[in-house]
């Protein structure tokens, strides 16, 4: 039995889920559908209409038409009110919105509730202010003669997003927002795992009463829907949001058609426990740190850096919290863990949990399936002490798994943090503000949290350095990654 459900979510998931080309509900042109589960049951939730190489087509001459047409004509201020629309609907649909989120990704509602949906409306907010403000400069040059010379910033083009089933709602607006408020079309490619909140938005942008084409939504899967966007000739950009895999094979092939492309990839993240931090915070910023979401999180804290002097303390703290975790359905209001997305995903995260042990890393806490918590794809938050030579320290699990690594001295800290592939987000936990400045200035990471962990914003720059990806979103920083700049030189003489 289903949780109640909002009944405006029941009648969403009573129509048939169709693509969205041109500002219509479309289906497939060669008629492939696919079943979205729910991964507290694995029992089907919806079918969906499965975009290939043609659909794609026709979403990017949808987008190409509409920059040609009303959308390209659409003025700075009317492209703000659309979006601030947009996230006005997206906060009176909040309730139905979340719901989806917890059914189809397996997320707590809670954190739906108050992260993804309020985020996510945010940012359509946040990128509509910037509409009226996206101006050129005039430039001094020294050229003998007289110039006058000054810059405009002009919409990339069409914008191909693909984005992953973490947080499906939450990235797809990361993109959504700055390439609108910039003025590109965009067509995007939910993931094959989580297209549904990618449907919903796609009619609230229709209410909006953005021209058609301005945004189309083309679920389907990586390998034919993502990868023909990637190769079409009329898109200039992508944005992608990821695994480092797929991220690779994208900027290969970009360059056969030498899009524009910005990356944001996976991560294995450091937090950093120093021996002076308030040690109860910091246990509970650790634990956050990797089950928040079931530690499907591109920044989650998977390795925790624990001071020798106080490893058994913070280790007691760490397993008595994580045992006393709630896992089970997402849709109930208590739950705070909900079940991984899926199950080869679940066999994948159990996988190096077994690899763990084999290693020789030694098992704490969890460790195995929550048959308790349903017949879904339920892991255990598990803990390992570990040491920074095994998989599970050094590979993304993408899972509730944490390896606890002890440290003596500061040095071999911000040493062993750095010596990693991935470098998206970083923790320090130290009562010592210099220490504290100090520490994140070293730490090769895009983003670094003091006394925090998982905070974001709309206006923070957020991405990776190293293999973490190329480029960054949020803030101003998104914007210059959907413009061009062109300079145009007047000849006064
Ligand atoms: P994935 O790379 O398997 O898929 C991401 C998207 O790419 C999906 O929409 C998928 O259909 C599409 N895709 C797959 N193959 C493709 C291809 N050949 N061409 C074009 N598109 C293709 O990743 P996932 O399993 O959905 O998500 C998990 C990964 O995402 C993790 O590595 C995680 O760290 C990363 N991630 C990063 C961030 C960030 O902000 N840095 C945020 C969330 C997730």
């Amino acid at each position: 039995m289903r949780a109640m459900l909002p009944a405006r979510l029941e009648a969403f998931l009573g129509r048939a889920g169709r693509l969205f080309i041109g500002g219509r509900f479309v289906d497939a042109e060669e008629g492939g559908r696919f079943a979205v589960l729910d991964p507290s049951t694995g029992d089907a939730i919806a079918e969906v209409a499965r975009g290939t190489a043609r659909d794609v087509a026709r979403a990017v001459e949808a987008a190409r038409r509409a920059l040609d047409g009303a959308w390209g004509r659409t003025s700075p201020d009317a492209r703000g009110r659309l979006l601030f629309r947009l996230a006005e609907l997206m906060e009176d649909h909040a309730a139905e919105l979340a719901a989806l989120e917890a059914l189809n990704v397996g997320k707590p509602i809670l954190e739906a509730q108050m992260g993804d949906i309020p985020l996510a409306a945010q940012h359509f907010r946040y990128f509509a202010g910037w509409t009226t403000k996206l101006g050129g400069e005039v430039l001094p040059v020294s050229l003998p003669g007289e110039y006058l010379v000054y810059t405009r910033r002009e919409p990339v083009g069409v914008v191909g997003a693909i984005v992953p089933w973490n947080f499906p709602l939450l990235i797809a607006s990361w993109k959504l927002a700055p390439a609108l408020a910039a003025g590109n079309a965009v067509v995007l490619k939910p993931s094959e795992l989580t297209p549904l909140s990618a449907l919903y938005l796609a009619e609230l942008v229709e209410e909006a009463g953005f021209p058609p084409g301005a945004v189309n939504v083309v679920p389907g899967f990586g390998e034919e829907a993502g990868a023909a966007l990637v190769e079409h000739p009329d898109v200039q950009k992508i944005s992608f949001t990821g695994s480092v895999e797929v991220g690779r094979e994208i900027l290969r092939k970009a360059a056969g058609t030498f899009k524009r492309v910005t990356l944001e990839l996976g991560g294995k993240s450091p937090n950093i426990i120093f021996e002076d931090a308030d040690l109860t915070r910091a246990v509970r910023g650790a634990l956050l740190g990797i089950f928040f979401n079931q530690g499907e999180v591109c920044a989650a804290g998977s390795r925790l850096f624990v001071p020798k002097a106080h490893l058994e303390r913070i280790l007691d703290g760490l397993t008595r919290e994580a045992a006393r975790i709630r896992q089970g359905s997402p849709l109930e209001p208590g739950t705070q863990m909900g079940p991984l997305v899926s199950r080869e995903h679940m066999e994948r995260v159990l996988g190096y949990i077994e690899r763990g042990k084999a290693e020789g890393a030694t098992l704490l806490l969890g460790g195995e399936p929550n048959r308790e918590a349903g017949r879904g794809f339920y892991v255990k938050p598990t803990i390992f002490l570990a040491g920074d030579e095994h998989a599970i320290s050094r590979e993304e699990i993408f899972g509730p798994v944490l390896s606890v690594l002890p440290f003596e001295r500061l040095e071999e800290v911000v040493e062993r943090a750095n010596r990693s592939p991935y470098g998206l987000a970083a923790g320090v936990w130290t009562q010592d503000v210099k220490k504290a400045i100090r520490v994140a200035h070293a730490l090769k990471a895009g983003t670094v949290w003091i006394n925090g962990y998982n905070l974001f914003d709309a206006s923070s720059p957020w991405g990776g350095f190293k293999a973490s990806g190329i480029g960054r979103e949020m803030g101003r920083y998104a914007l210059e990654h959907y413009t061009e700049v062109k300079s145009i030189w007047l000849n006064l003489a």
